[in-house]
């Protein structure tokens, strides 16, 4: 006796302690580290329309934090300000495009290099400066305190801009840069070329742009001076997320996604919707996102019929046990509160709830697959239910006078007519299921709907993506019911034997 109480309490606490085991892991709280940037520096850093810092170094830094284990907090901040505010401690690291120089190295420590750049030149498009050279004794704007603000101040080192006439304005954007320079006050903005490229494509008839070729520098993140644990992390990060290709999918997203590839003109209206087409879908490789988006929004449909189809039958046999003892049960109690509060509900809204409150913005899928899953349940169930209510009663009858227990009676002569009485419904569900999955773009999934939307944002093109998911929704759905018509025809046909 003794030792078997001894076995148990052993064997309690065993359990506590892979249980405290697992839920440290889960809750373990990730470092939260202050990363100070300017978000006025395209296609590096950027407010986006949704008003928030978006850009290259925010996603590599967001995506460093993920392979080490840091919750990025990102601050928005004058350019100048930046490598002070390492100093005193208000920022943790700096990701603005900022170029390594030996100046910078003494108050700050750098990450190994992830971007090499040039300056460039930005003009009116009939201005006749050709090189910097030229720029000797005109009007400059620059944003203030960056490389391209040294290289055309006239200082006693600067070999290349010699004459002391030259007038460099200073300002704090970039974008403010581009203004003045439209509007006739400073002959040309020297900036990096990243952004250079950034502003004349968004003011491609008025502006052009020329690269100092000799102007070479690296791009690198910076920390406080001494912080190696820090840095160490980064340099890793940053090696991880090269190796597994992350790195470059993000400079196609935002550094090469963003370059407006020239794109050719026809007067022919035929051929202009062809070459439209091969802009949207070769050219900016939108094909590829359609793909990826078309295997994600099948791999979810999928996964979440599964779930739903398993979760609608013990939903619909709990809810039947009220029919059987002809008065409510704790079972189909719980039934009908589940399958009116998910069909009470929109799935977005669920959706939202699964990821943002049950998941806390983690396991993006899993947090899709299982609102789907759980909501096709409600709907799954009652498909069930009718056909099995749609089974006449005479067939219970006749079971349970077999000798059949209820349970055998229903598995083996209800159930299979069940089935094929709701098939067509079921059908219906599924289909719905495939099409509402569109939604998950809210919670970051790239699927099918998800992918249209960024070919719009890298083209500015809207009419081809969104008719190209539109033929392929169809054609999944149309496919689907044709797949769908035949499961039906075999069971009908076994049905007649
Ligand atoms: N690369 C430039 C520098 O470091 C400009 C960076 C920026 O404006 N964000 O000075």
């Amino acid at each position: 006796m003794k030792r078997k109480v001894k076995l148990i309490c052993a064997f309690l606490l065993l359990a506590c302690f892979i249980m405290t085991g697992c839920t440290n892991k889960g809750d373990e709280p990730k470092k939260t580290i202050k990363v100070g940037t300017n978000a006025e520096f395209p296609p590096f850093e950027y407010i986006n329309e949704q008003g928030e810092v978006d850009g290259f170094d925010m996603a590599i830094m967001k995506a460093i934090g993920e392979e080490k284990g840091y919750e990025i907090n990102i601050v928005n901040m004058e350019f100048k300000s930046l490598a002070a505010s390492l100093k005193t401690g208000a920022l943790d690291a700096v990701a603005a495009g900022m170029t390594v120089t030996e100046e910078r190295k003494q108050t700050v420590d750098f990450s190994d290099s992830y971007y090499i750049a040039v300056q460039s030149i930005v003009l009116k498009k009939d201005s006749e400066i050709q090189s910097i050279e030229d720029l000797n004794g005109k009007k400059i704007a620059v944003q203030e305190g960056t490389t391209g603000d040294f290289l055309v101040t006239p200082e006693d080192d600067n070999e290349i801009i010699t004459d002391k006439n030259t007038q460099v304005k200073r300002f704090k954007k970039g974008a403010d840069a581009i203004v003045e320079l439209k509007n006739g006050g400073v002959d040309a903005v020297v900036i990096d070329s990243s952004p250079a490229r950034s502003f004349v494509a968004a003011n491609e008839k008025d502006l052009k742009y020329v690269d100092v070729e000799t102007s070479e520098e690296s791009y690198a993140i910076a920390v406080g001076k001494g912080n190696k644990e820090l840095l160490d992390d980064i340099n890793e990060g940053l090696a991880a997320i090269k190796e597994k290709g992350i790195f470059d999918e993000l400079v196609n997203q935002y550094i090469n996604g963003n370059d407006n590839k020239v794109r050719q003109t026809s007067d022919n209206p035929i051929m202009q919707i062809i070459y439209d087409c091969k802009y949207v879908f070769i050219d900016t490789n939108g094909y590829q996102l359609l793909l990826e988006g078309l295997g994600v929004t099948i791999g979810i449909s999928f996964a979440a019929v599964c779930l739903g189809i398993v979760l609608g039958f013990i939903i619909a046999l709990m809810k039947l046990t009220e029919t059987r003892k002809k008065r409510k049960t704790v079972l189909s109690v719980i039934a009908n509160v589940y399958i009116n509060v998910l069909r009470g509900t929109p799935v977005m809204v669920q959706l939202l709830i699964m990821y943002m409150i049950v998941f806390r913005s983690n396991m993006a899928y899993l947090a899709a697959i299982l609102t789907f899953g759980i909501n096709s349940g409600a709907y799954v169930a009652e498909n069930i239910r009718a056909g099995i209510m749609a089974v006449d009663q005479g067939q219970m009858e006749g079971g349970r006078s077999l000798g059949f227990t209820y349970s055998q009676t229903m598995r083996y002569i209800i159930l299979p007519q069940a089935i094929k009485n709701a098939f067509p419904a079921l059908g219906n569900e599924f289909i719905t299921l495939l099409k509402e999955t569109s939604i998950v773009g809210y919670v970051a999934i790239r699927d099918l709907t998800k992918a249209a939307d960024f070919i719009i944002s890298r083209t500015y093109e809207a009419f081809y993506p969104l008719i190209a998911i539109a033929i392929i929704y169809f054609i999944l759905v149309w496919g689907l019911t044709k797949l769908l018509a035949v499961v039906e025809r075999r069971m009908r046909r076994s049905d007649l034997r």
